[in-house]
């Protein structure tokens, strides 16, 4: 057999595939990323509302189809660093149960293959690299830890420390959110919280896997990136039992690289599809789908915001400092999981003013800015067998998607504005709000489930296609269930997991 160009193929470069470039810089293995899209830029448009919310300047430019073949714009980004590079930080564990099976208001959530003790020490070295400011001992549903966070908690600013104060009041346990900041010495610039959720950062104070994984694994020689590489296939050995390279298109042309183990980091939806897409003679079907299970169990979160108009002035200027917990287990009125909330970046005056055109129509978009406080809240979404992704006949991505478990989304929501209603009765409140529909594709997993069995799983528990000897998959595909807290900081531990298995496999 010739020898390979690369020890090490890496195919995406988020939170999966970031981290895991950054684990392998270590072994001195030859090792080759390849991102599809490239840089994002930085300059005065990445904090501009109108550039980033209104026109979308760094939306991937694709459309996907739904399950009744309609075009839709999904809300991803094909960047170095991937979807981090937007992203909020919100750096969560998932928590002990959610590996274990349990009953929702829309069946039975699966089990995992492994635990959350298995996760731990993974979590914990995430935190670490992801720089995560926290306060350990206050989320009530706090998994155990190893260790405390190993940055301190932001503050709260005045007007988001009163309104916890006023939950704790009613009873709520409102925590200190957990997010990924890099502290001055490790940036370029001088720190400034500006525009965060959904926003690039110019000041790379956020910890996304790009100022983190990516420029760290390539301070390594051993370690090259390649932008605006679309890999389009993945080459197999005549028996199909290994993957012998990849097929990427570039501004070169066509061109083909062989690598003894190529790993997938596409994003959950984006790595179905390249398997669906390789179809060798040894898998008709697609690579790892002899099962017909590729692409299927897709899930994204029942995610939506609610929006609190109140007199109290909101003067923050980084208003995401608190989560809660509270019912993320069960409720008052419910056995069953409700979700998580957590306040979120500020919404833009466009969105504002929209929201709540009918409640407040006289007010202008900055009294309304000036009045509001955004929270995000997050209910599990569960894995359904036609949730699915697919690929039509000319090599589109089709996403079939019903939504889930919506009753304990509806009643998570009722029960925030139940607090908020009791914790402030004097503030005039008004709500307004939004769900994600189809194209709210942020908190993709589950497309490529990993398990022990291969005849209901895709990938083993090492994040291996379970057909082929040399062939991974690190990003939020390997999910056998979502929880209902931000995938990232799963993702990244996940990736730092099969690190350590790889870097022991090519040792
Ligand atoms: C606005 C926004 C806010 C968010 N906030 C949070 C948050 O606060 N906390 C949290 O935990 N999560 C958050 N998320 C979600 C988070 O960004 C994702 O869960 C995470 O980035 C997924 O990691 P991944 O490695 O699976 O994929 P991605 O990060 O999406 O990376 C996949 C990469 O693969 C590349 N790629 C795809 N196909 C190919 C191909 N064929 N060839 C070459 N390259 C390819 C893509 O361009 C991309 O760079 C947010 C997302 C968005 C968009």
């Amino acid at each position: 057999m010739d020898s390979s160009d690369w020890d090490v193929i890496i195919v995406g470069t988020g939170a999966g595939g970031g981290t895991l470039a950054l684990r392998l810089a270590q072994t001195g293995k030859r090792i080759l990323l390849l991102e599809r899209g490239e840089f994002l830029p930085r300059e005065p448009e990445n904090w501009l509302e109108e550039e980033v919310v209104t026109r979308g300047r760094y939306r991937a430019r694709e459309r996907w189809l739904d399950r009744d073949e309609q075009p839709f714009d999904p809300f991803t980004h094909f960047c170095v660093g991937g979807n981090t590079k937007l992203y909020g930080a919100a750096l969560f564990r998932l928590r002990a149960h959610d590996f274990a099976a349990t009953p929702t208001f829309d069946g039975l959530s699966p089990a995992w293959p492994l635990s959350y003790l298995d996760f731990e020490p993974y979590y914990a070295r995430a935190e670490e690299l992801y720089a995560v400011h926290g306060e350990a001992g206050c989320d009530p549903l706090e998994p155990p830890r190893s260790g405390p966070y190993p940055r301190p908690p932001l503050a709260h600013e005045p007007r988001i420390a009163a309104l916890a104060e006023r939950l704790a009041g009613v009873g709520l346990h409102p925590f200190p959110l957990p997010i990924g900041l890099r502290a001055p010495h490790e940036r370029e610039a001088p720190l400034a919280l500006g525009p965060f959720d959904g926003f690039p950062d110019p000041t790379e104070s956020k910890a996304d896997a790009h100022v983190v994984g990516v420029k760290g694994a390539l301070r390594h020689a051993n370690v090259q990136l390649r932008t605006g590489a679309l890999v389009e296939e993945l080459l197999t050995s005549p028996s199909g039992r290994e993957v012998t390279g990849v097929r990427l298109r570039s501004t070169r042309g066509l061109e083909q690289l062989r690598a003894d183990v190529v790993v997938l980091a596409c994003g959950a939806i984006q790595s179905a599809a390249l398997l669906l897409r390789s179809r060798p003679a040894a898998h008709p079907r697609g690579i790892g789908n002899a099962h017909d299970l590729v692409g299927r169990h897709y899930m994204a979160h029942n995610n939506g915001a609610l929006i609190m108009y109140s007199t109290h002035e909101n003067d923050a200027r980084f208003q995401k400092s608190f989560a809660i917990t509270d019912f993320y287990r069960r409720a008052p009125d419910s056995d069953h999981p409700l979700g998580s909330i957590q306040l979120m970046g500020k919404s833009d005056r466009a969105t504002l003013r929209g929201l709540f055109s009918v409640a407040l129509p006289g007010l202008s978009e900055r009294e309304l800015s000036a009045h509001t406080v955004d929270f995000w809240l997050t209910a599990e979404d569960l894995p359904r067998f036609d949730n699915r992704v697919e690929l039509t006949p000319p090599g589109r991505i089709k996403l079939s998607y019903t939504r889930t478990n919506e009753e304990a989304y509806r009643r998570l929501r009722a029960a925030l504005v139940a607090a908020l209603e009791r914790a402030e009765p004097e503030s005039d409140q008004r709500f307004a709000g939004y769900e994600l529909g189809i194209e709210g594709v942020s908190h993709q997993c589950g497309t490529l489930r990993f398990g022990r069995d291969p005849a209901s799983s895709v990938l083993d528990p090492f994040c291996r296609v379970h057909a082929l000897d040399n062939l991974y998959v690190c990003d939020g595909s390997f999910f056998c269930s979502s929880g209902a807290v931000n995938p990232s900081l799963t993702i990244m531990a996940n990736a730092l997991r099969v690190g350590d298995h790889l870097a022991e496999r090519l040792a």
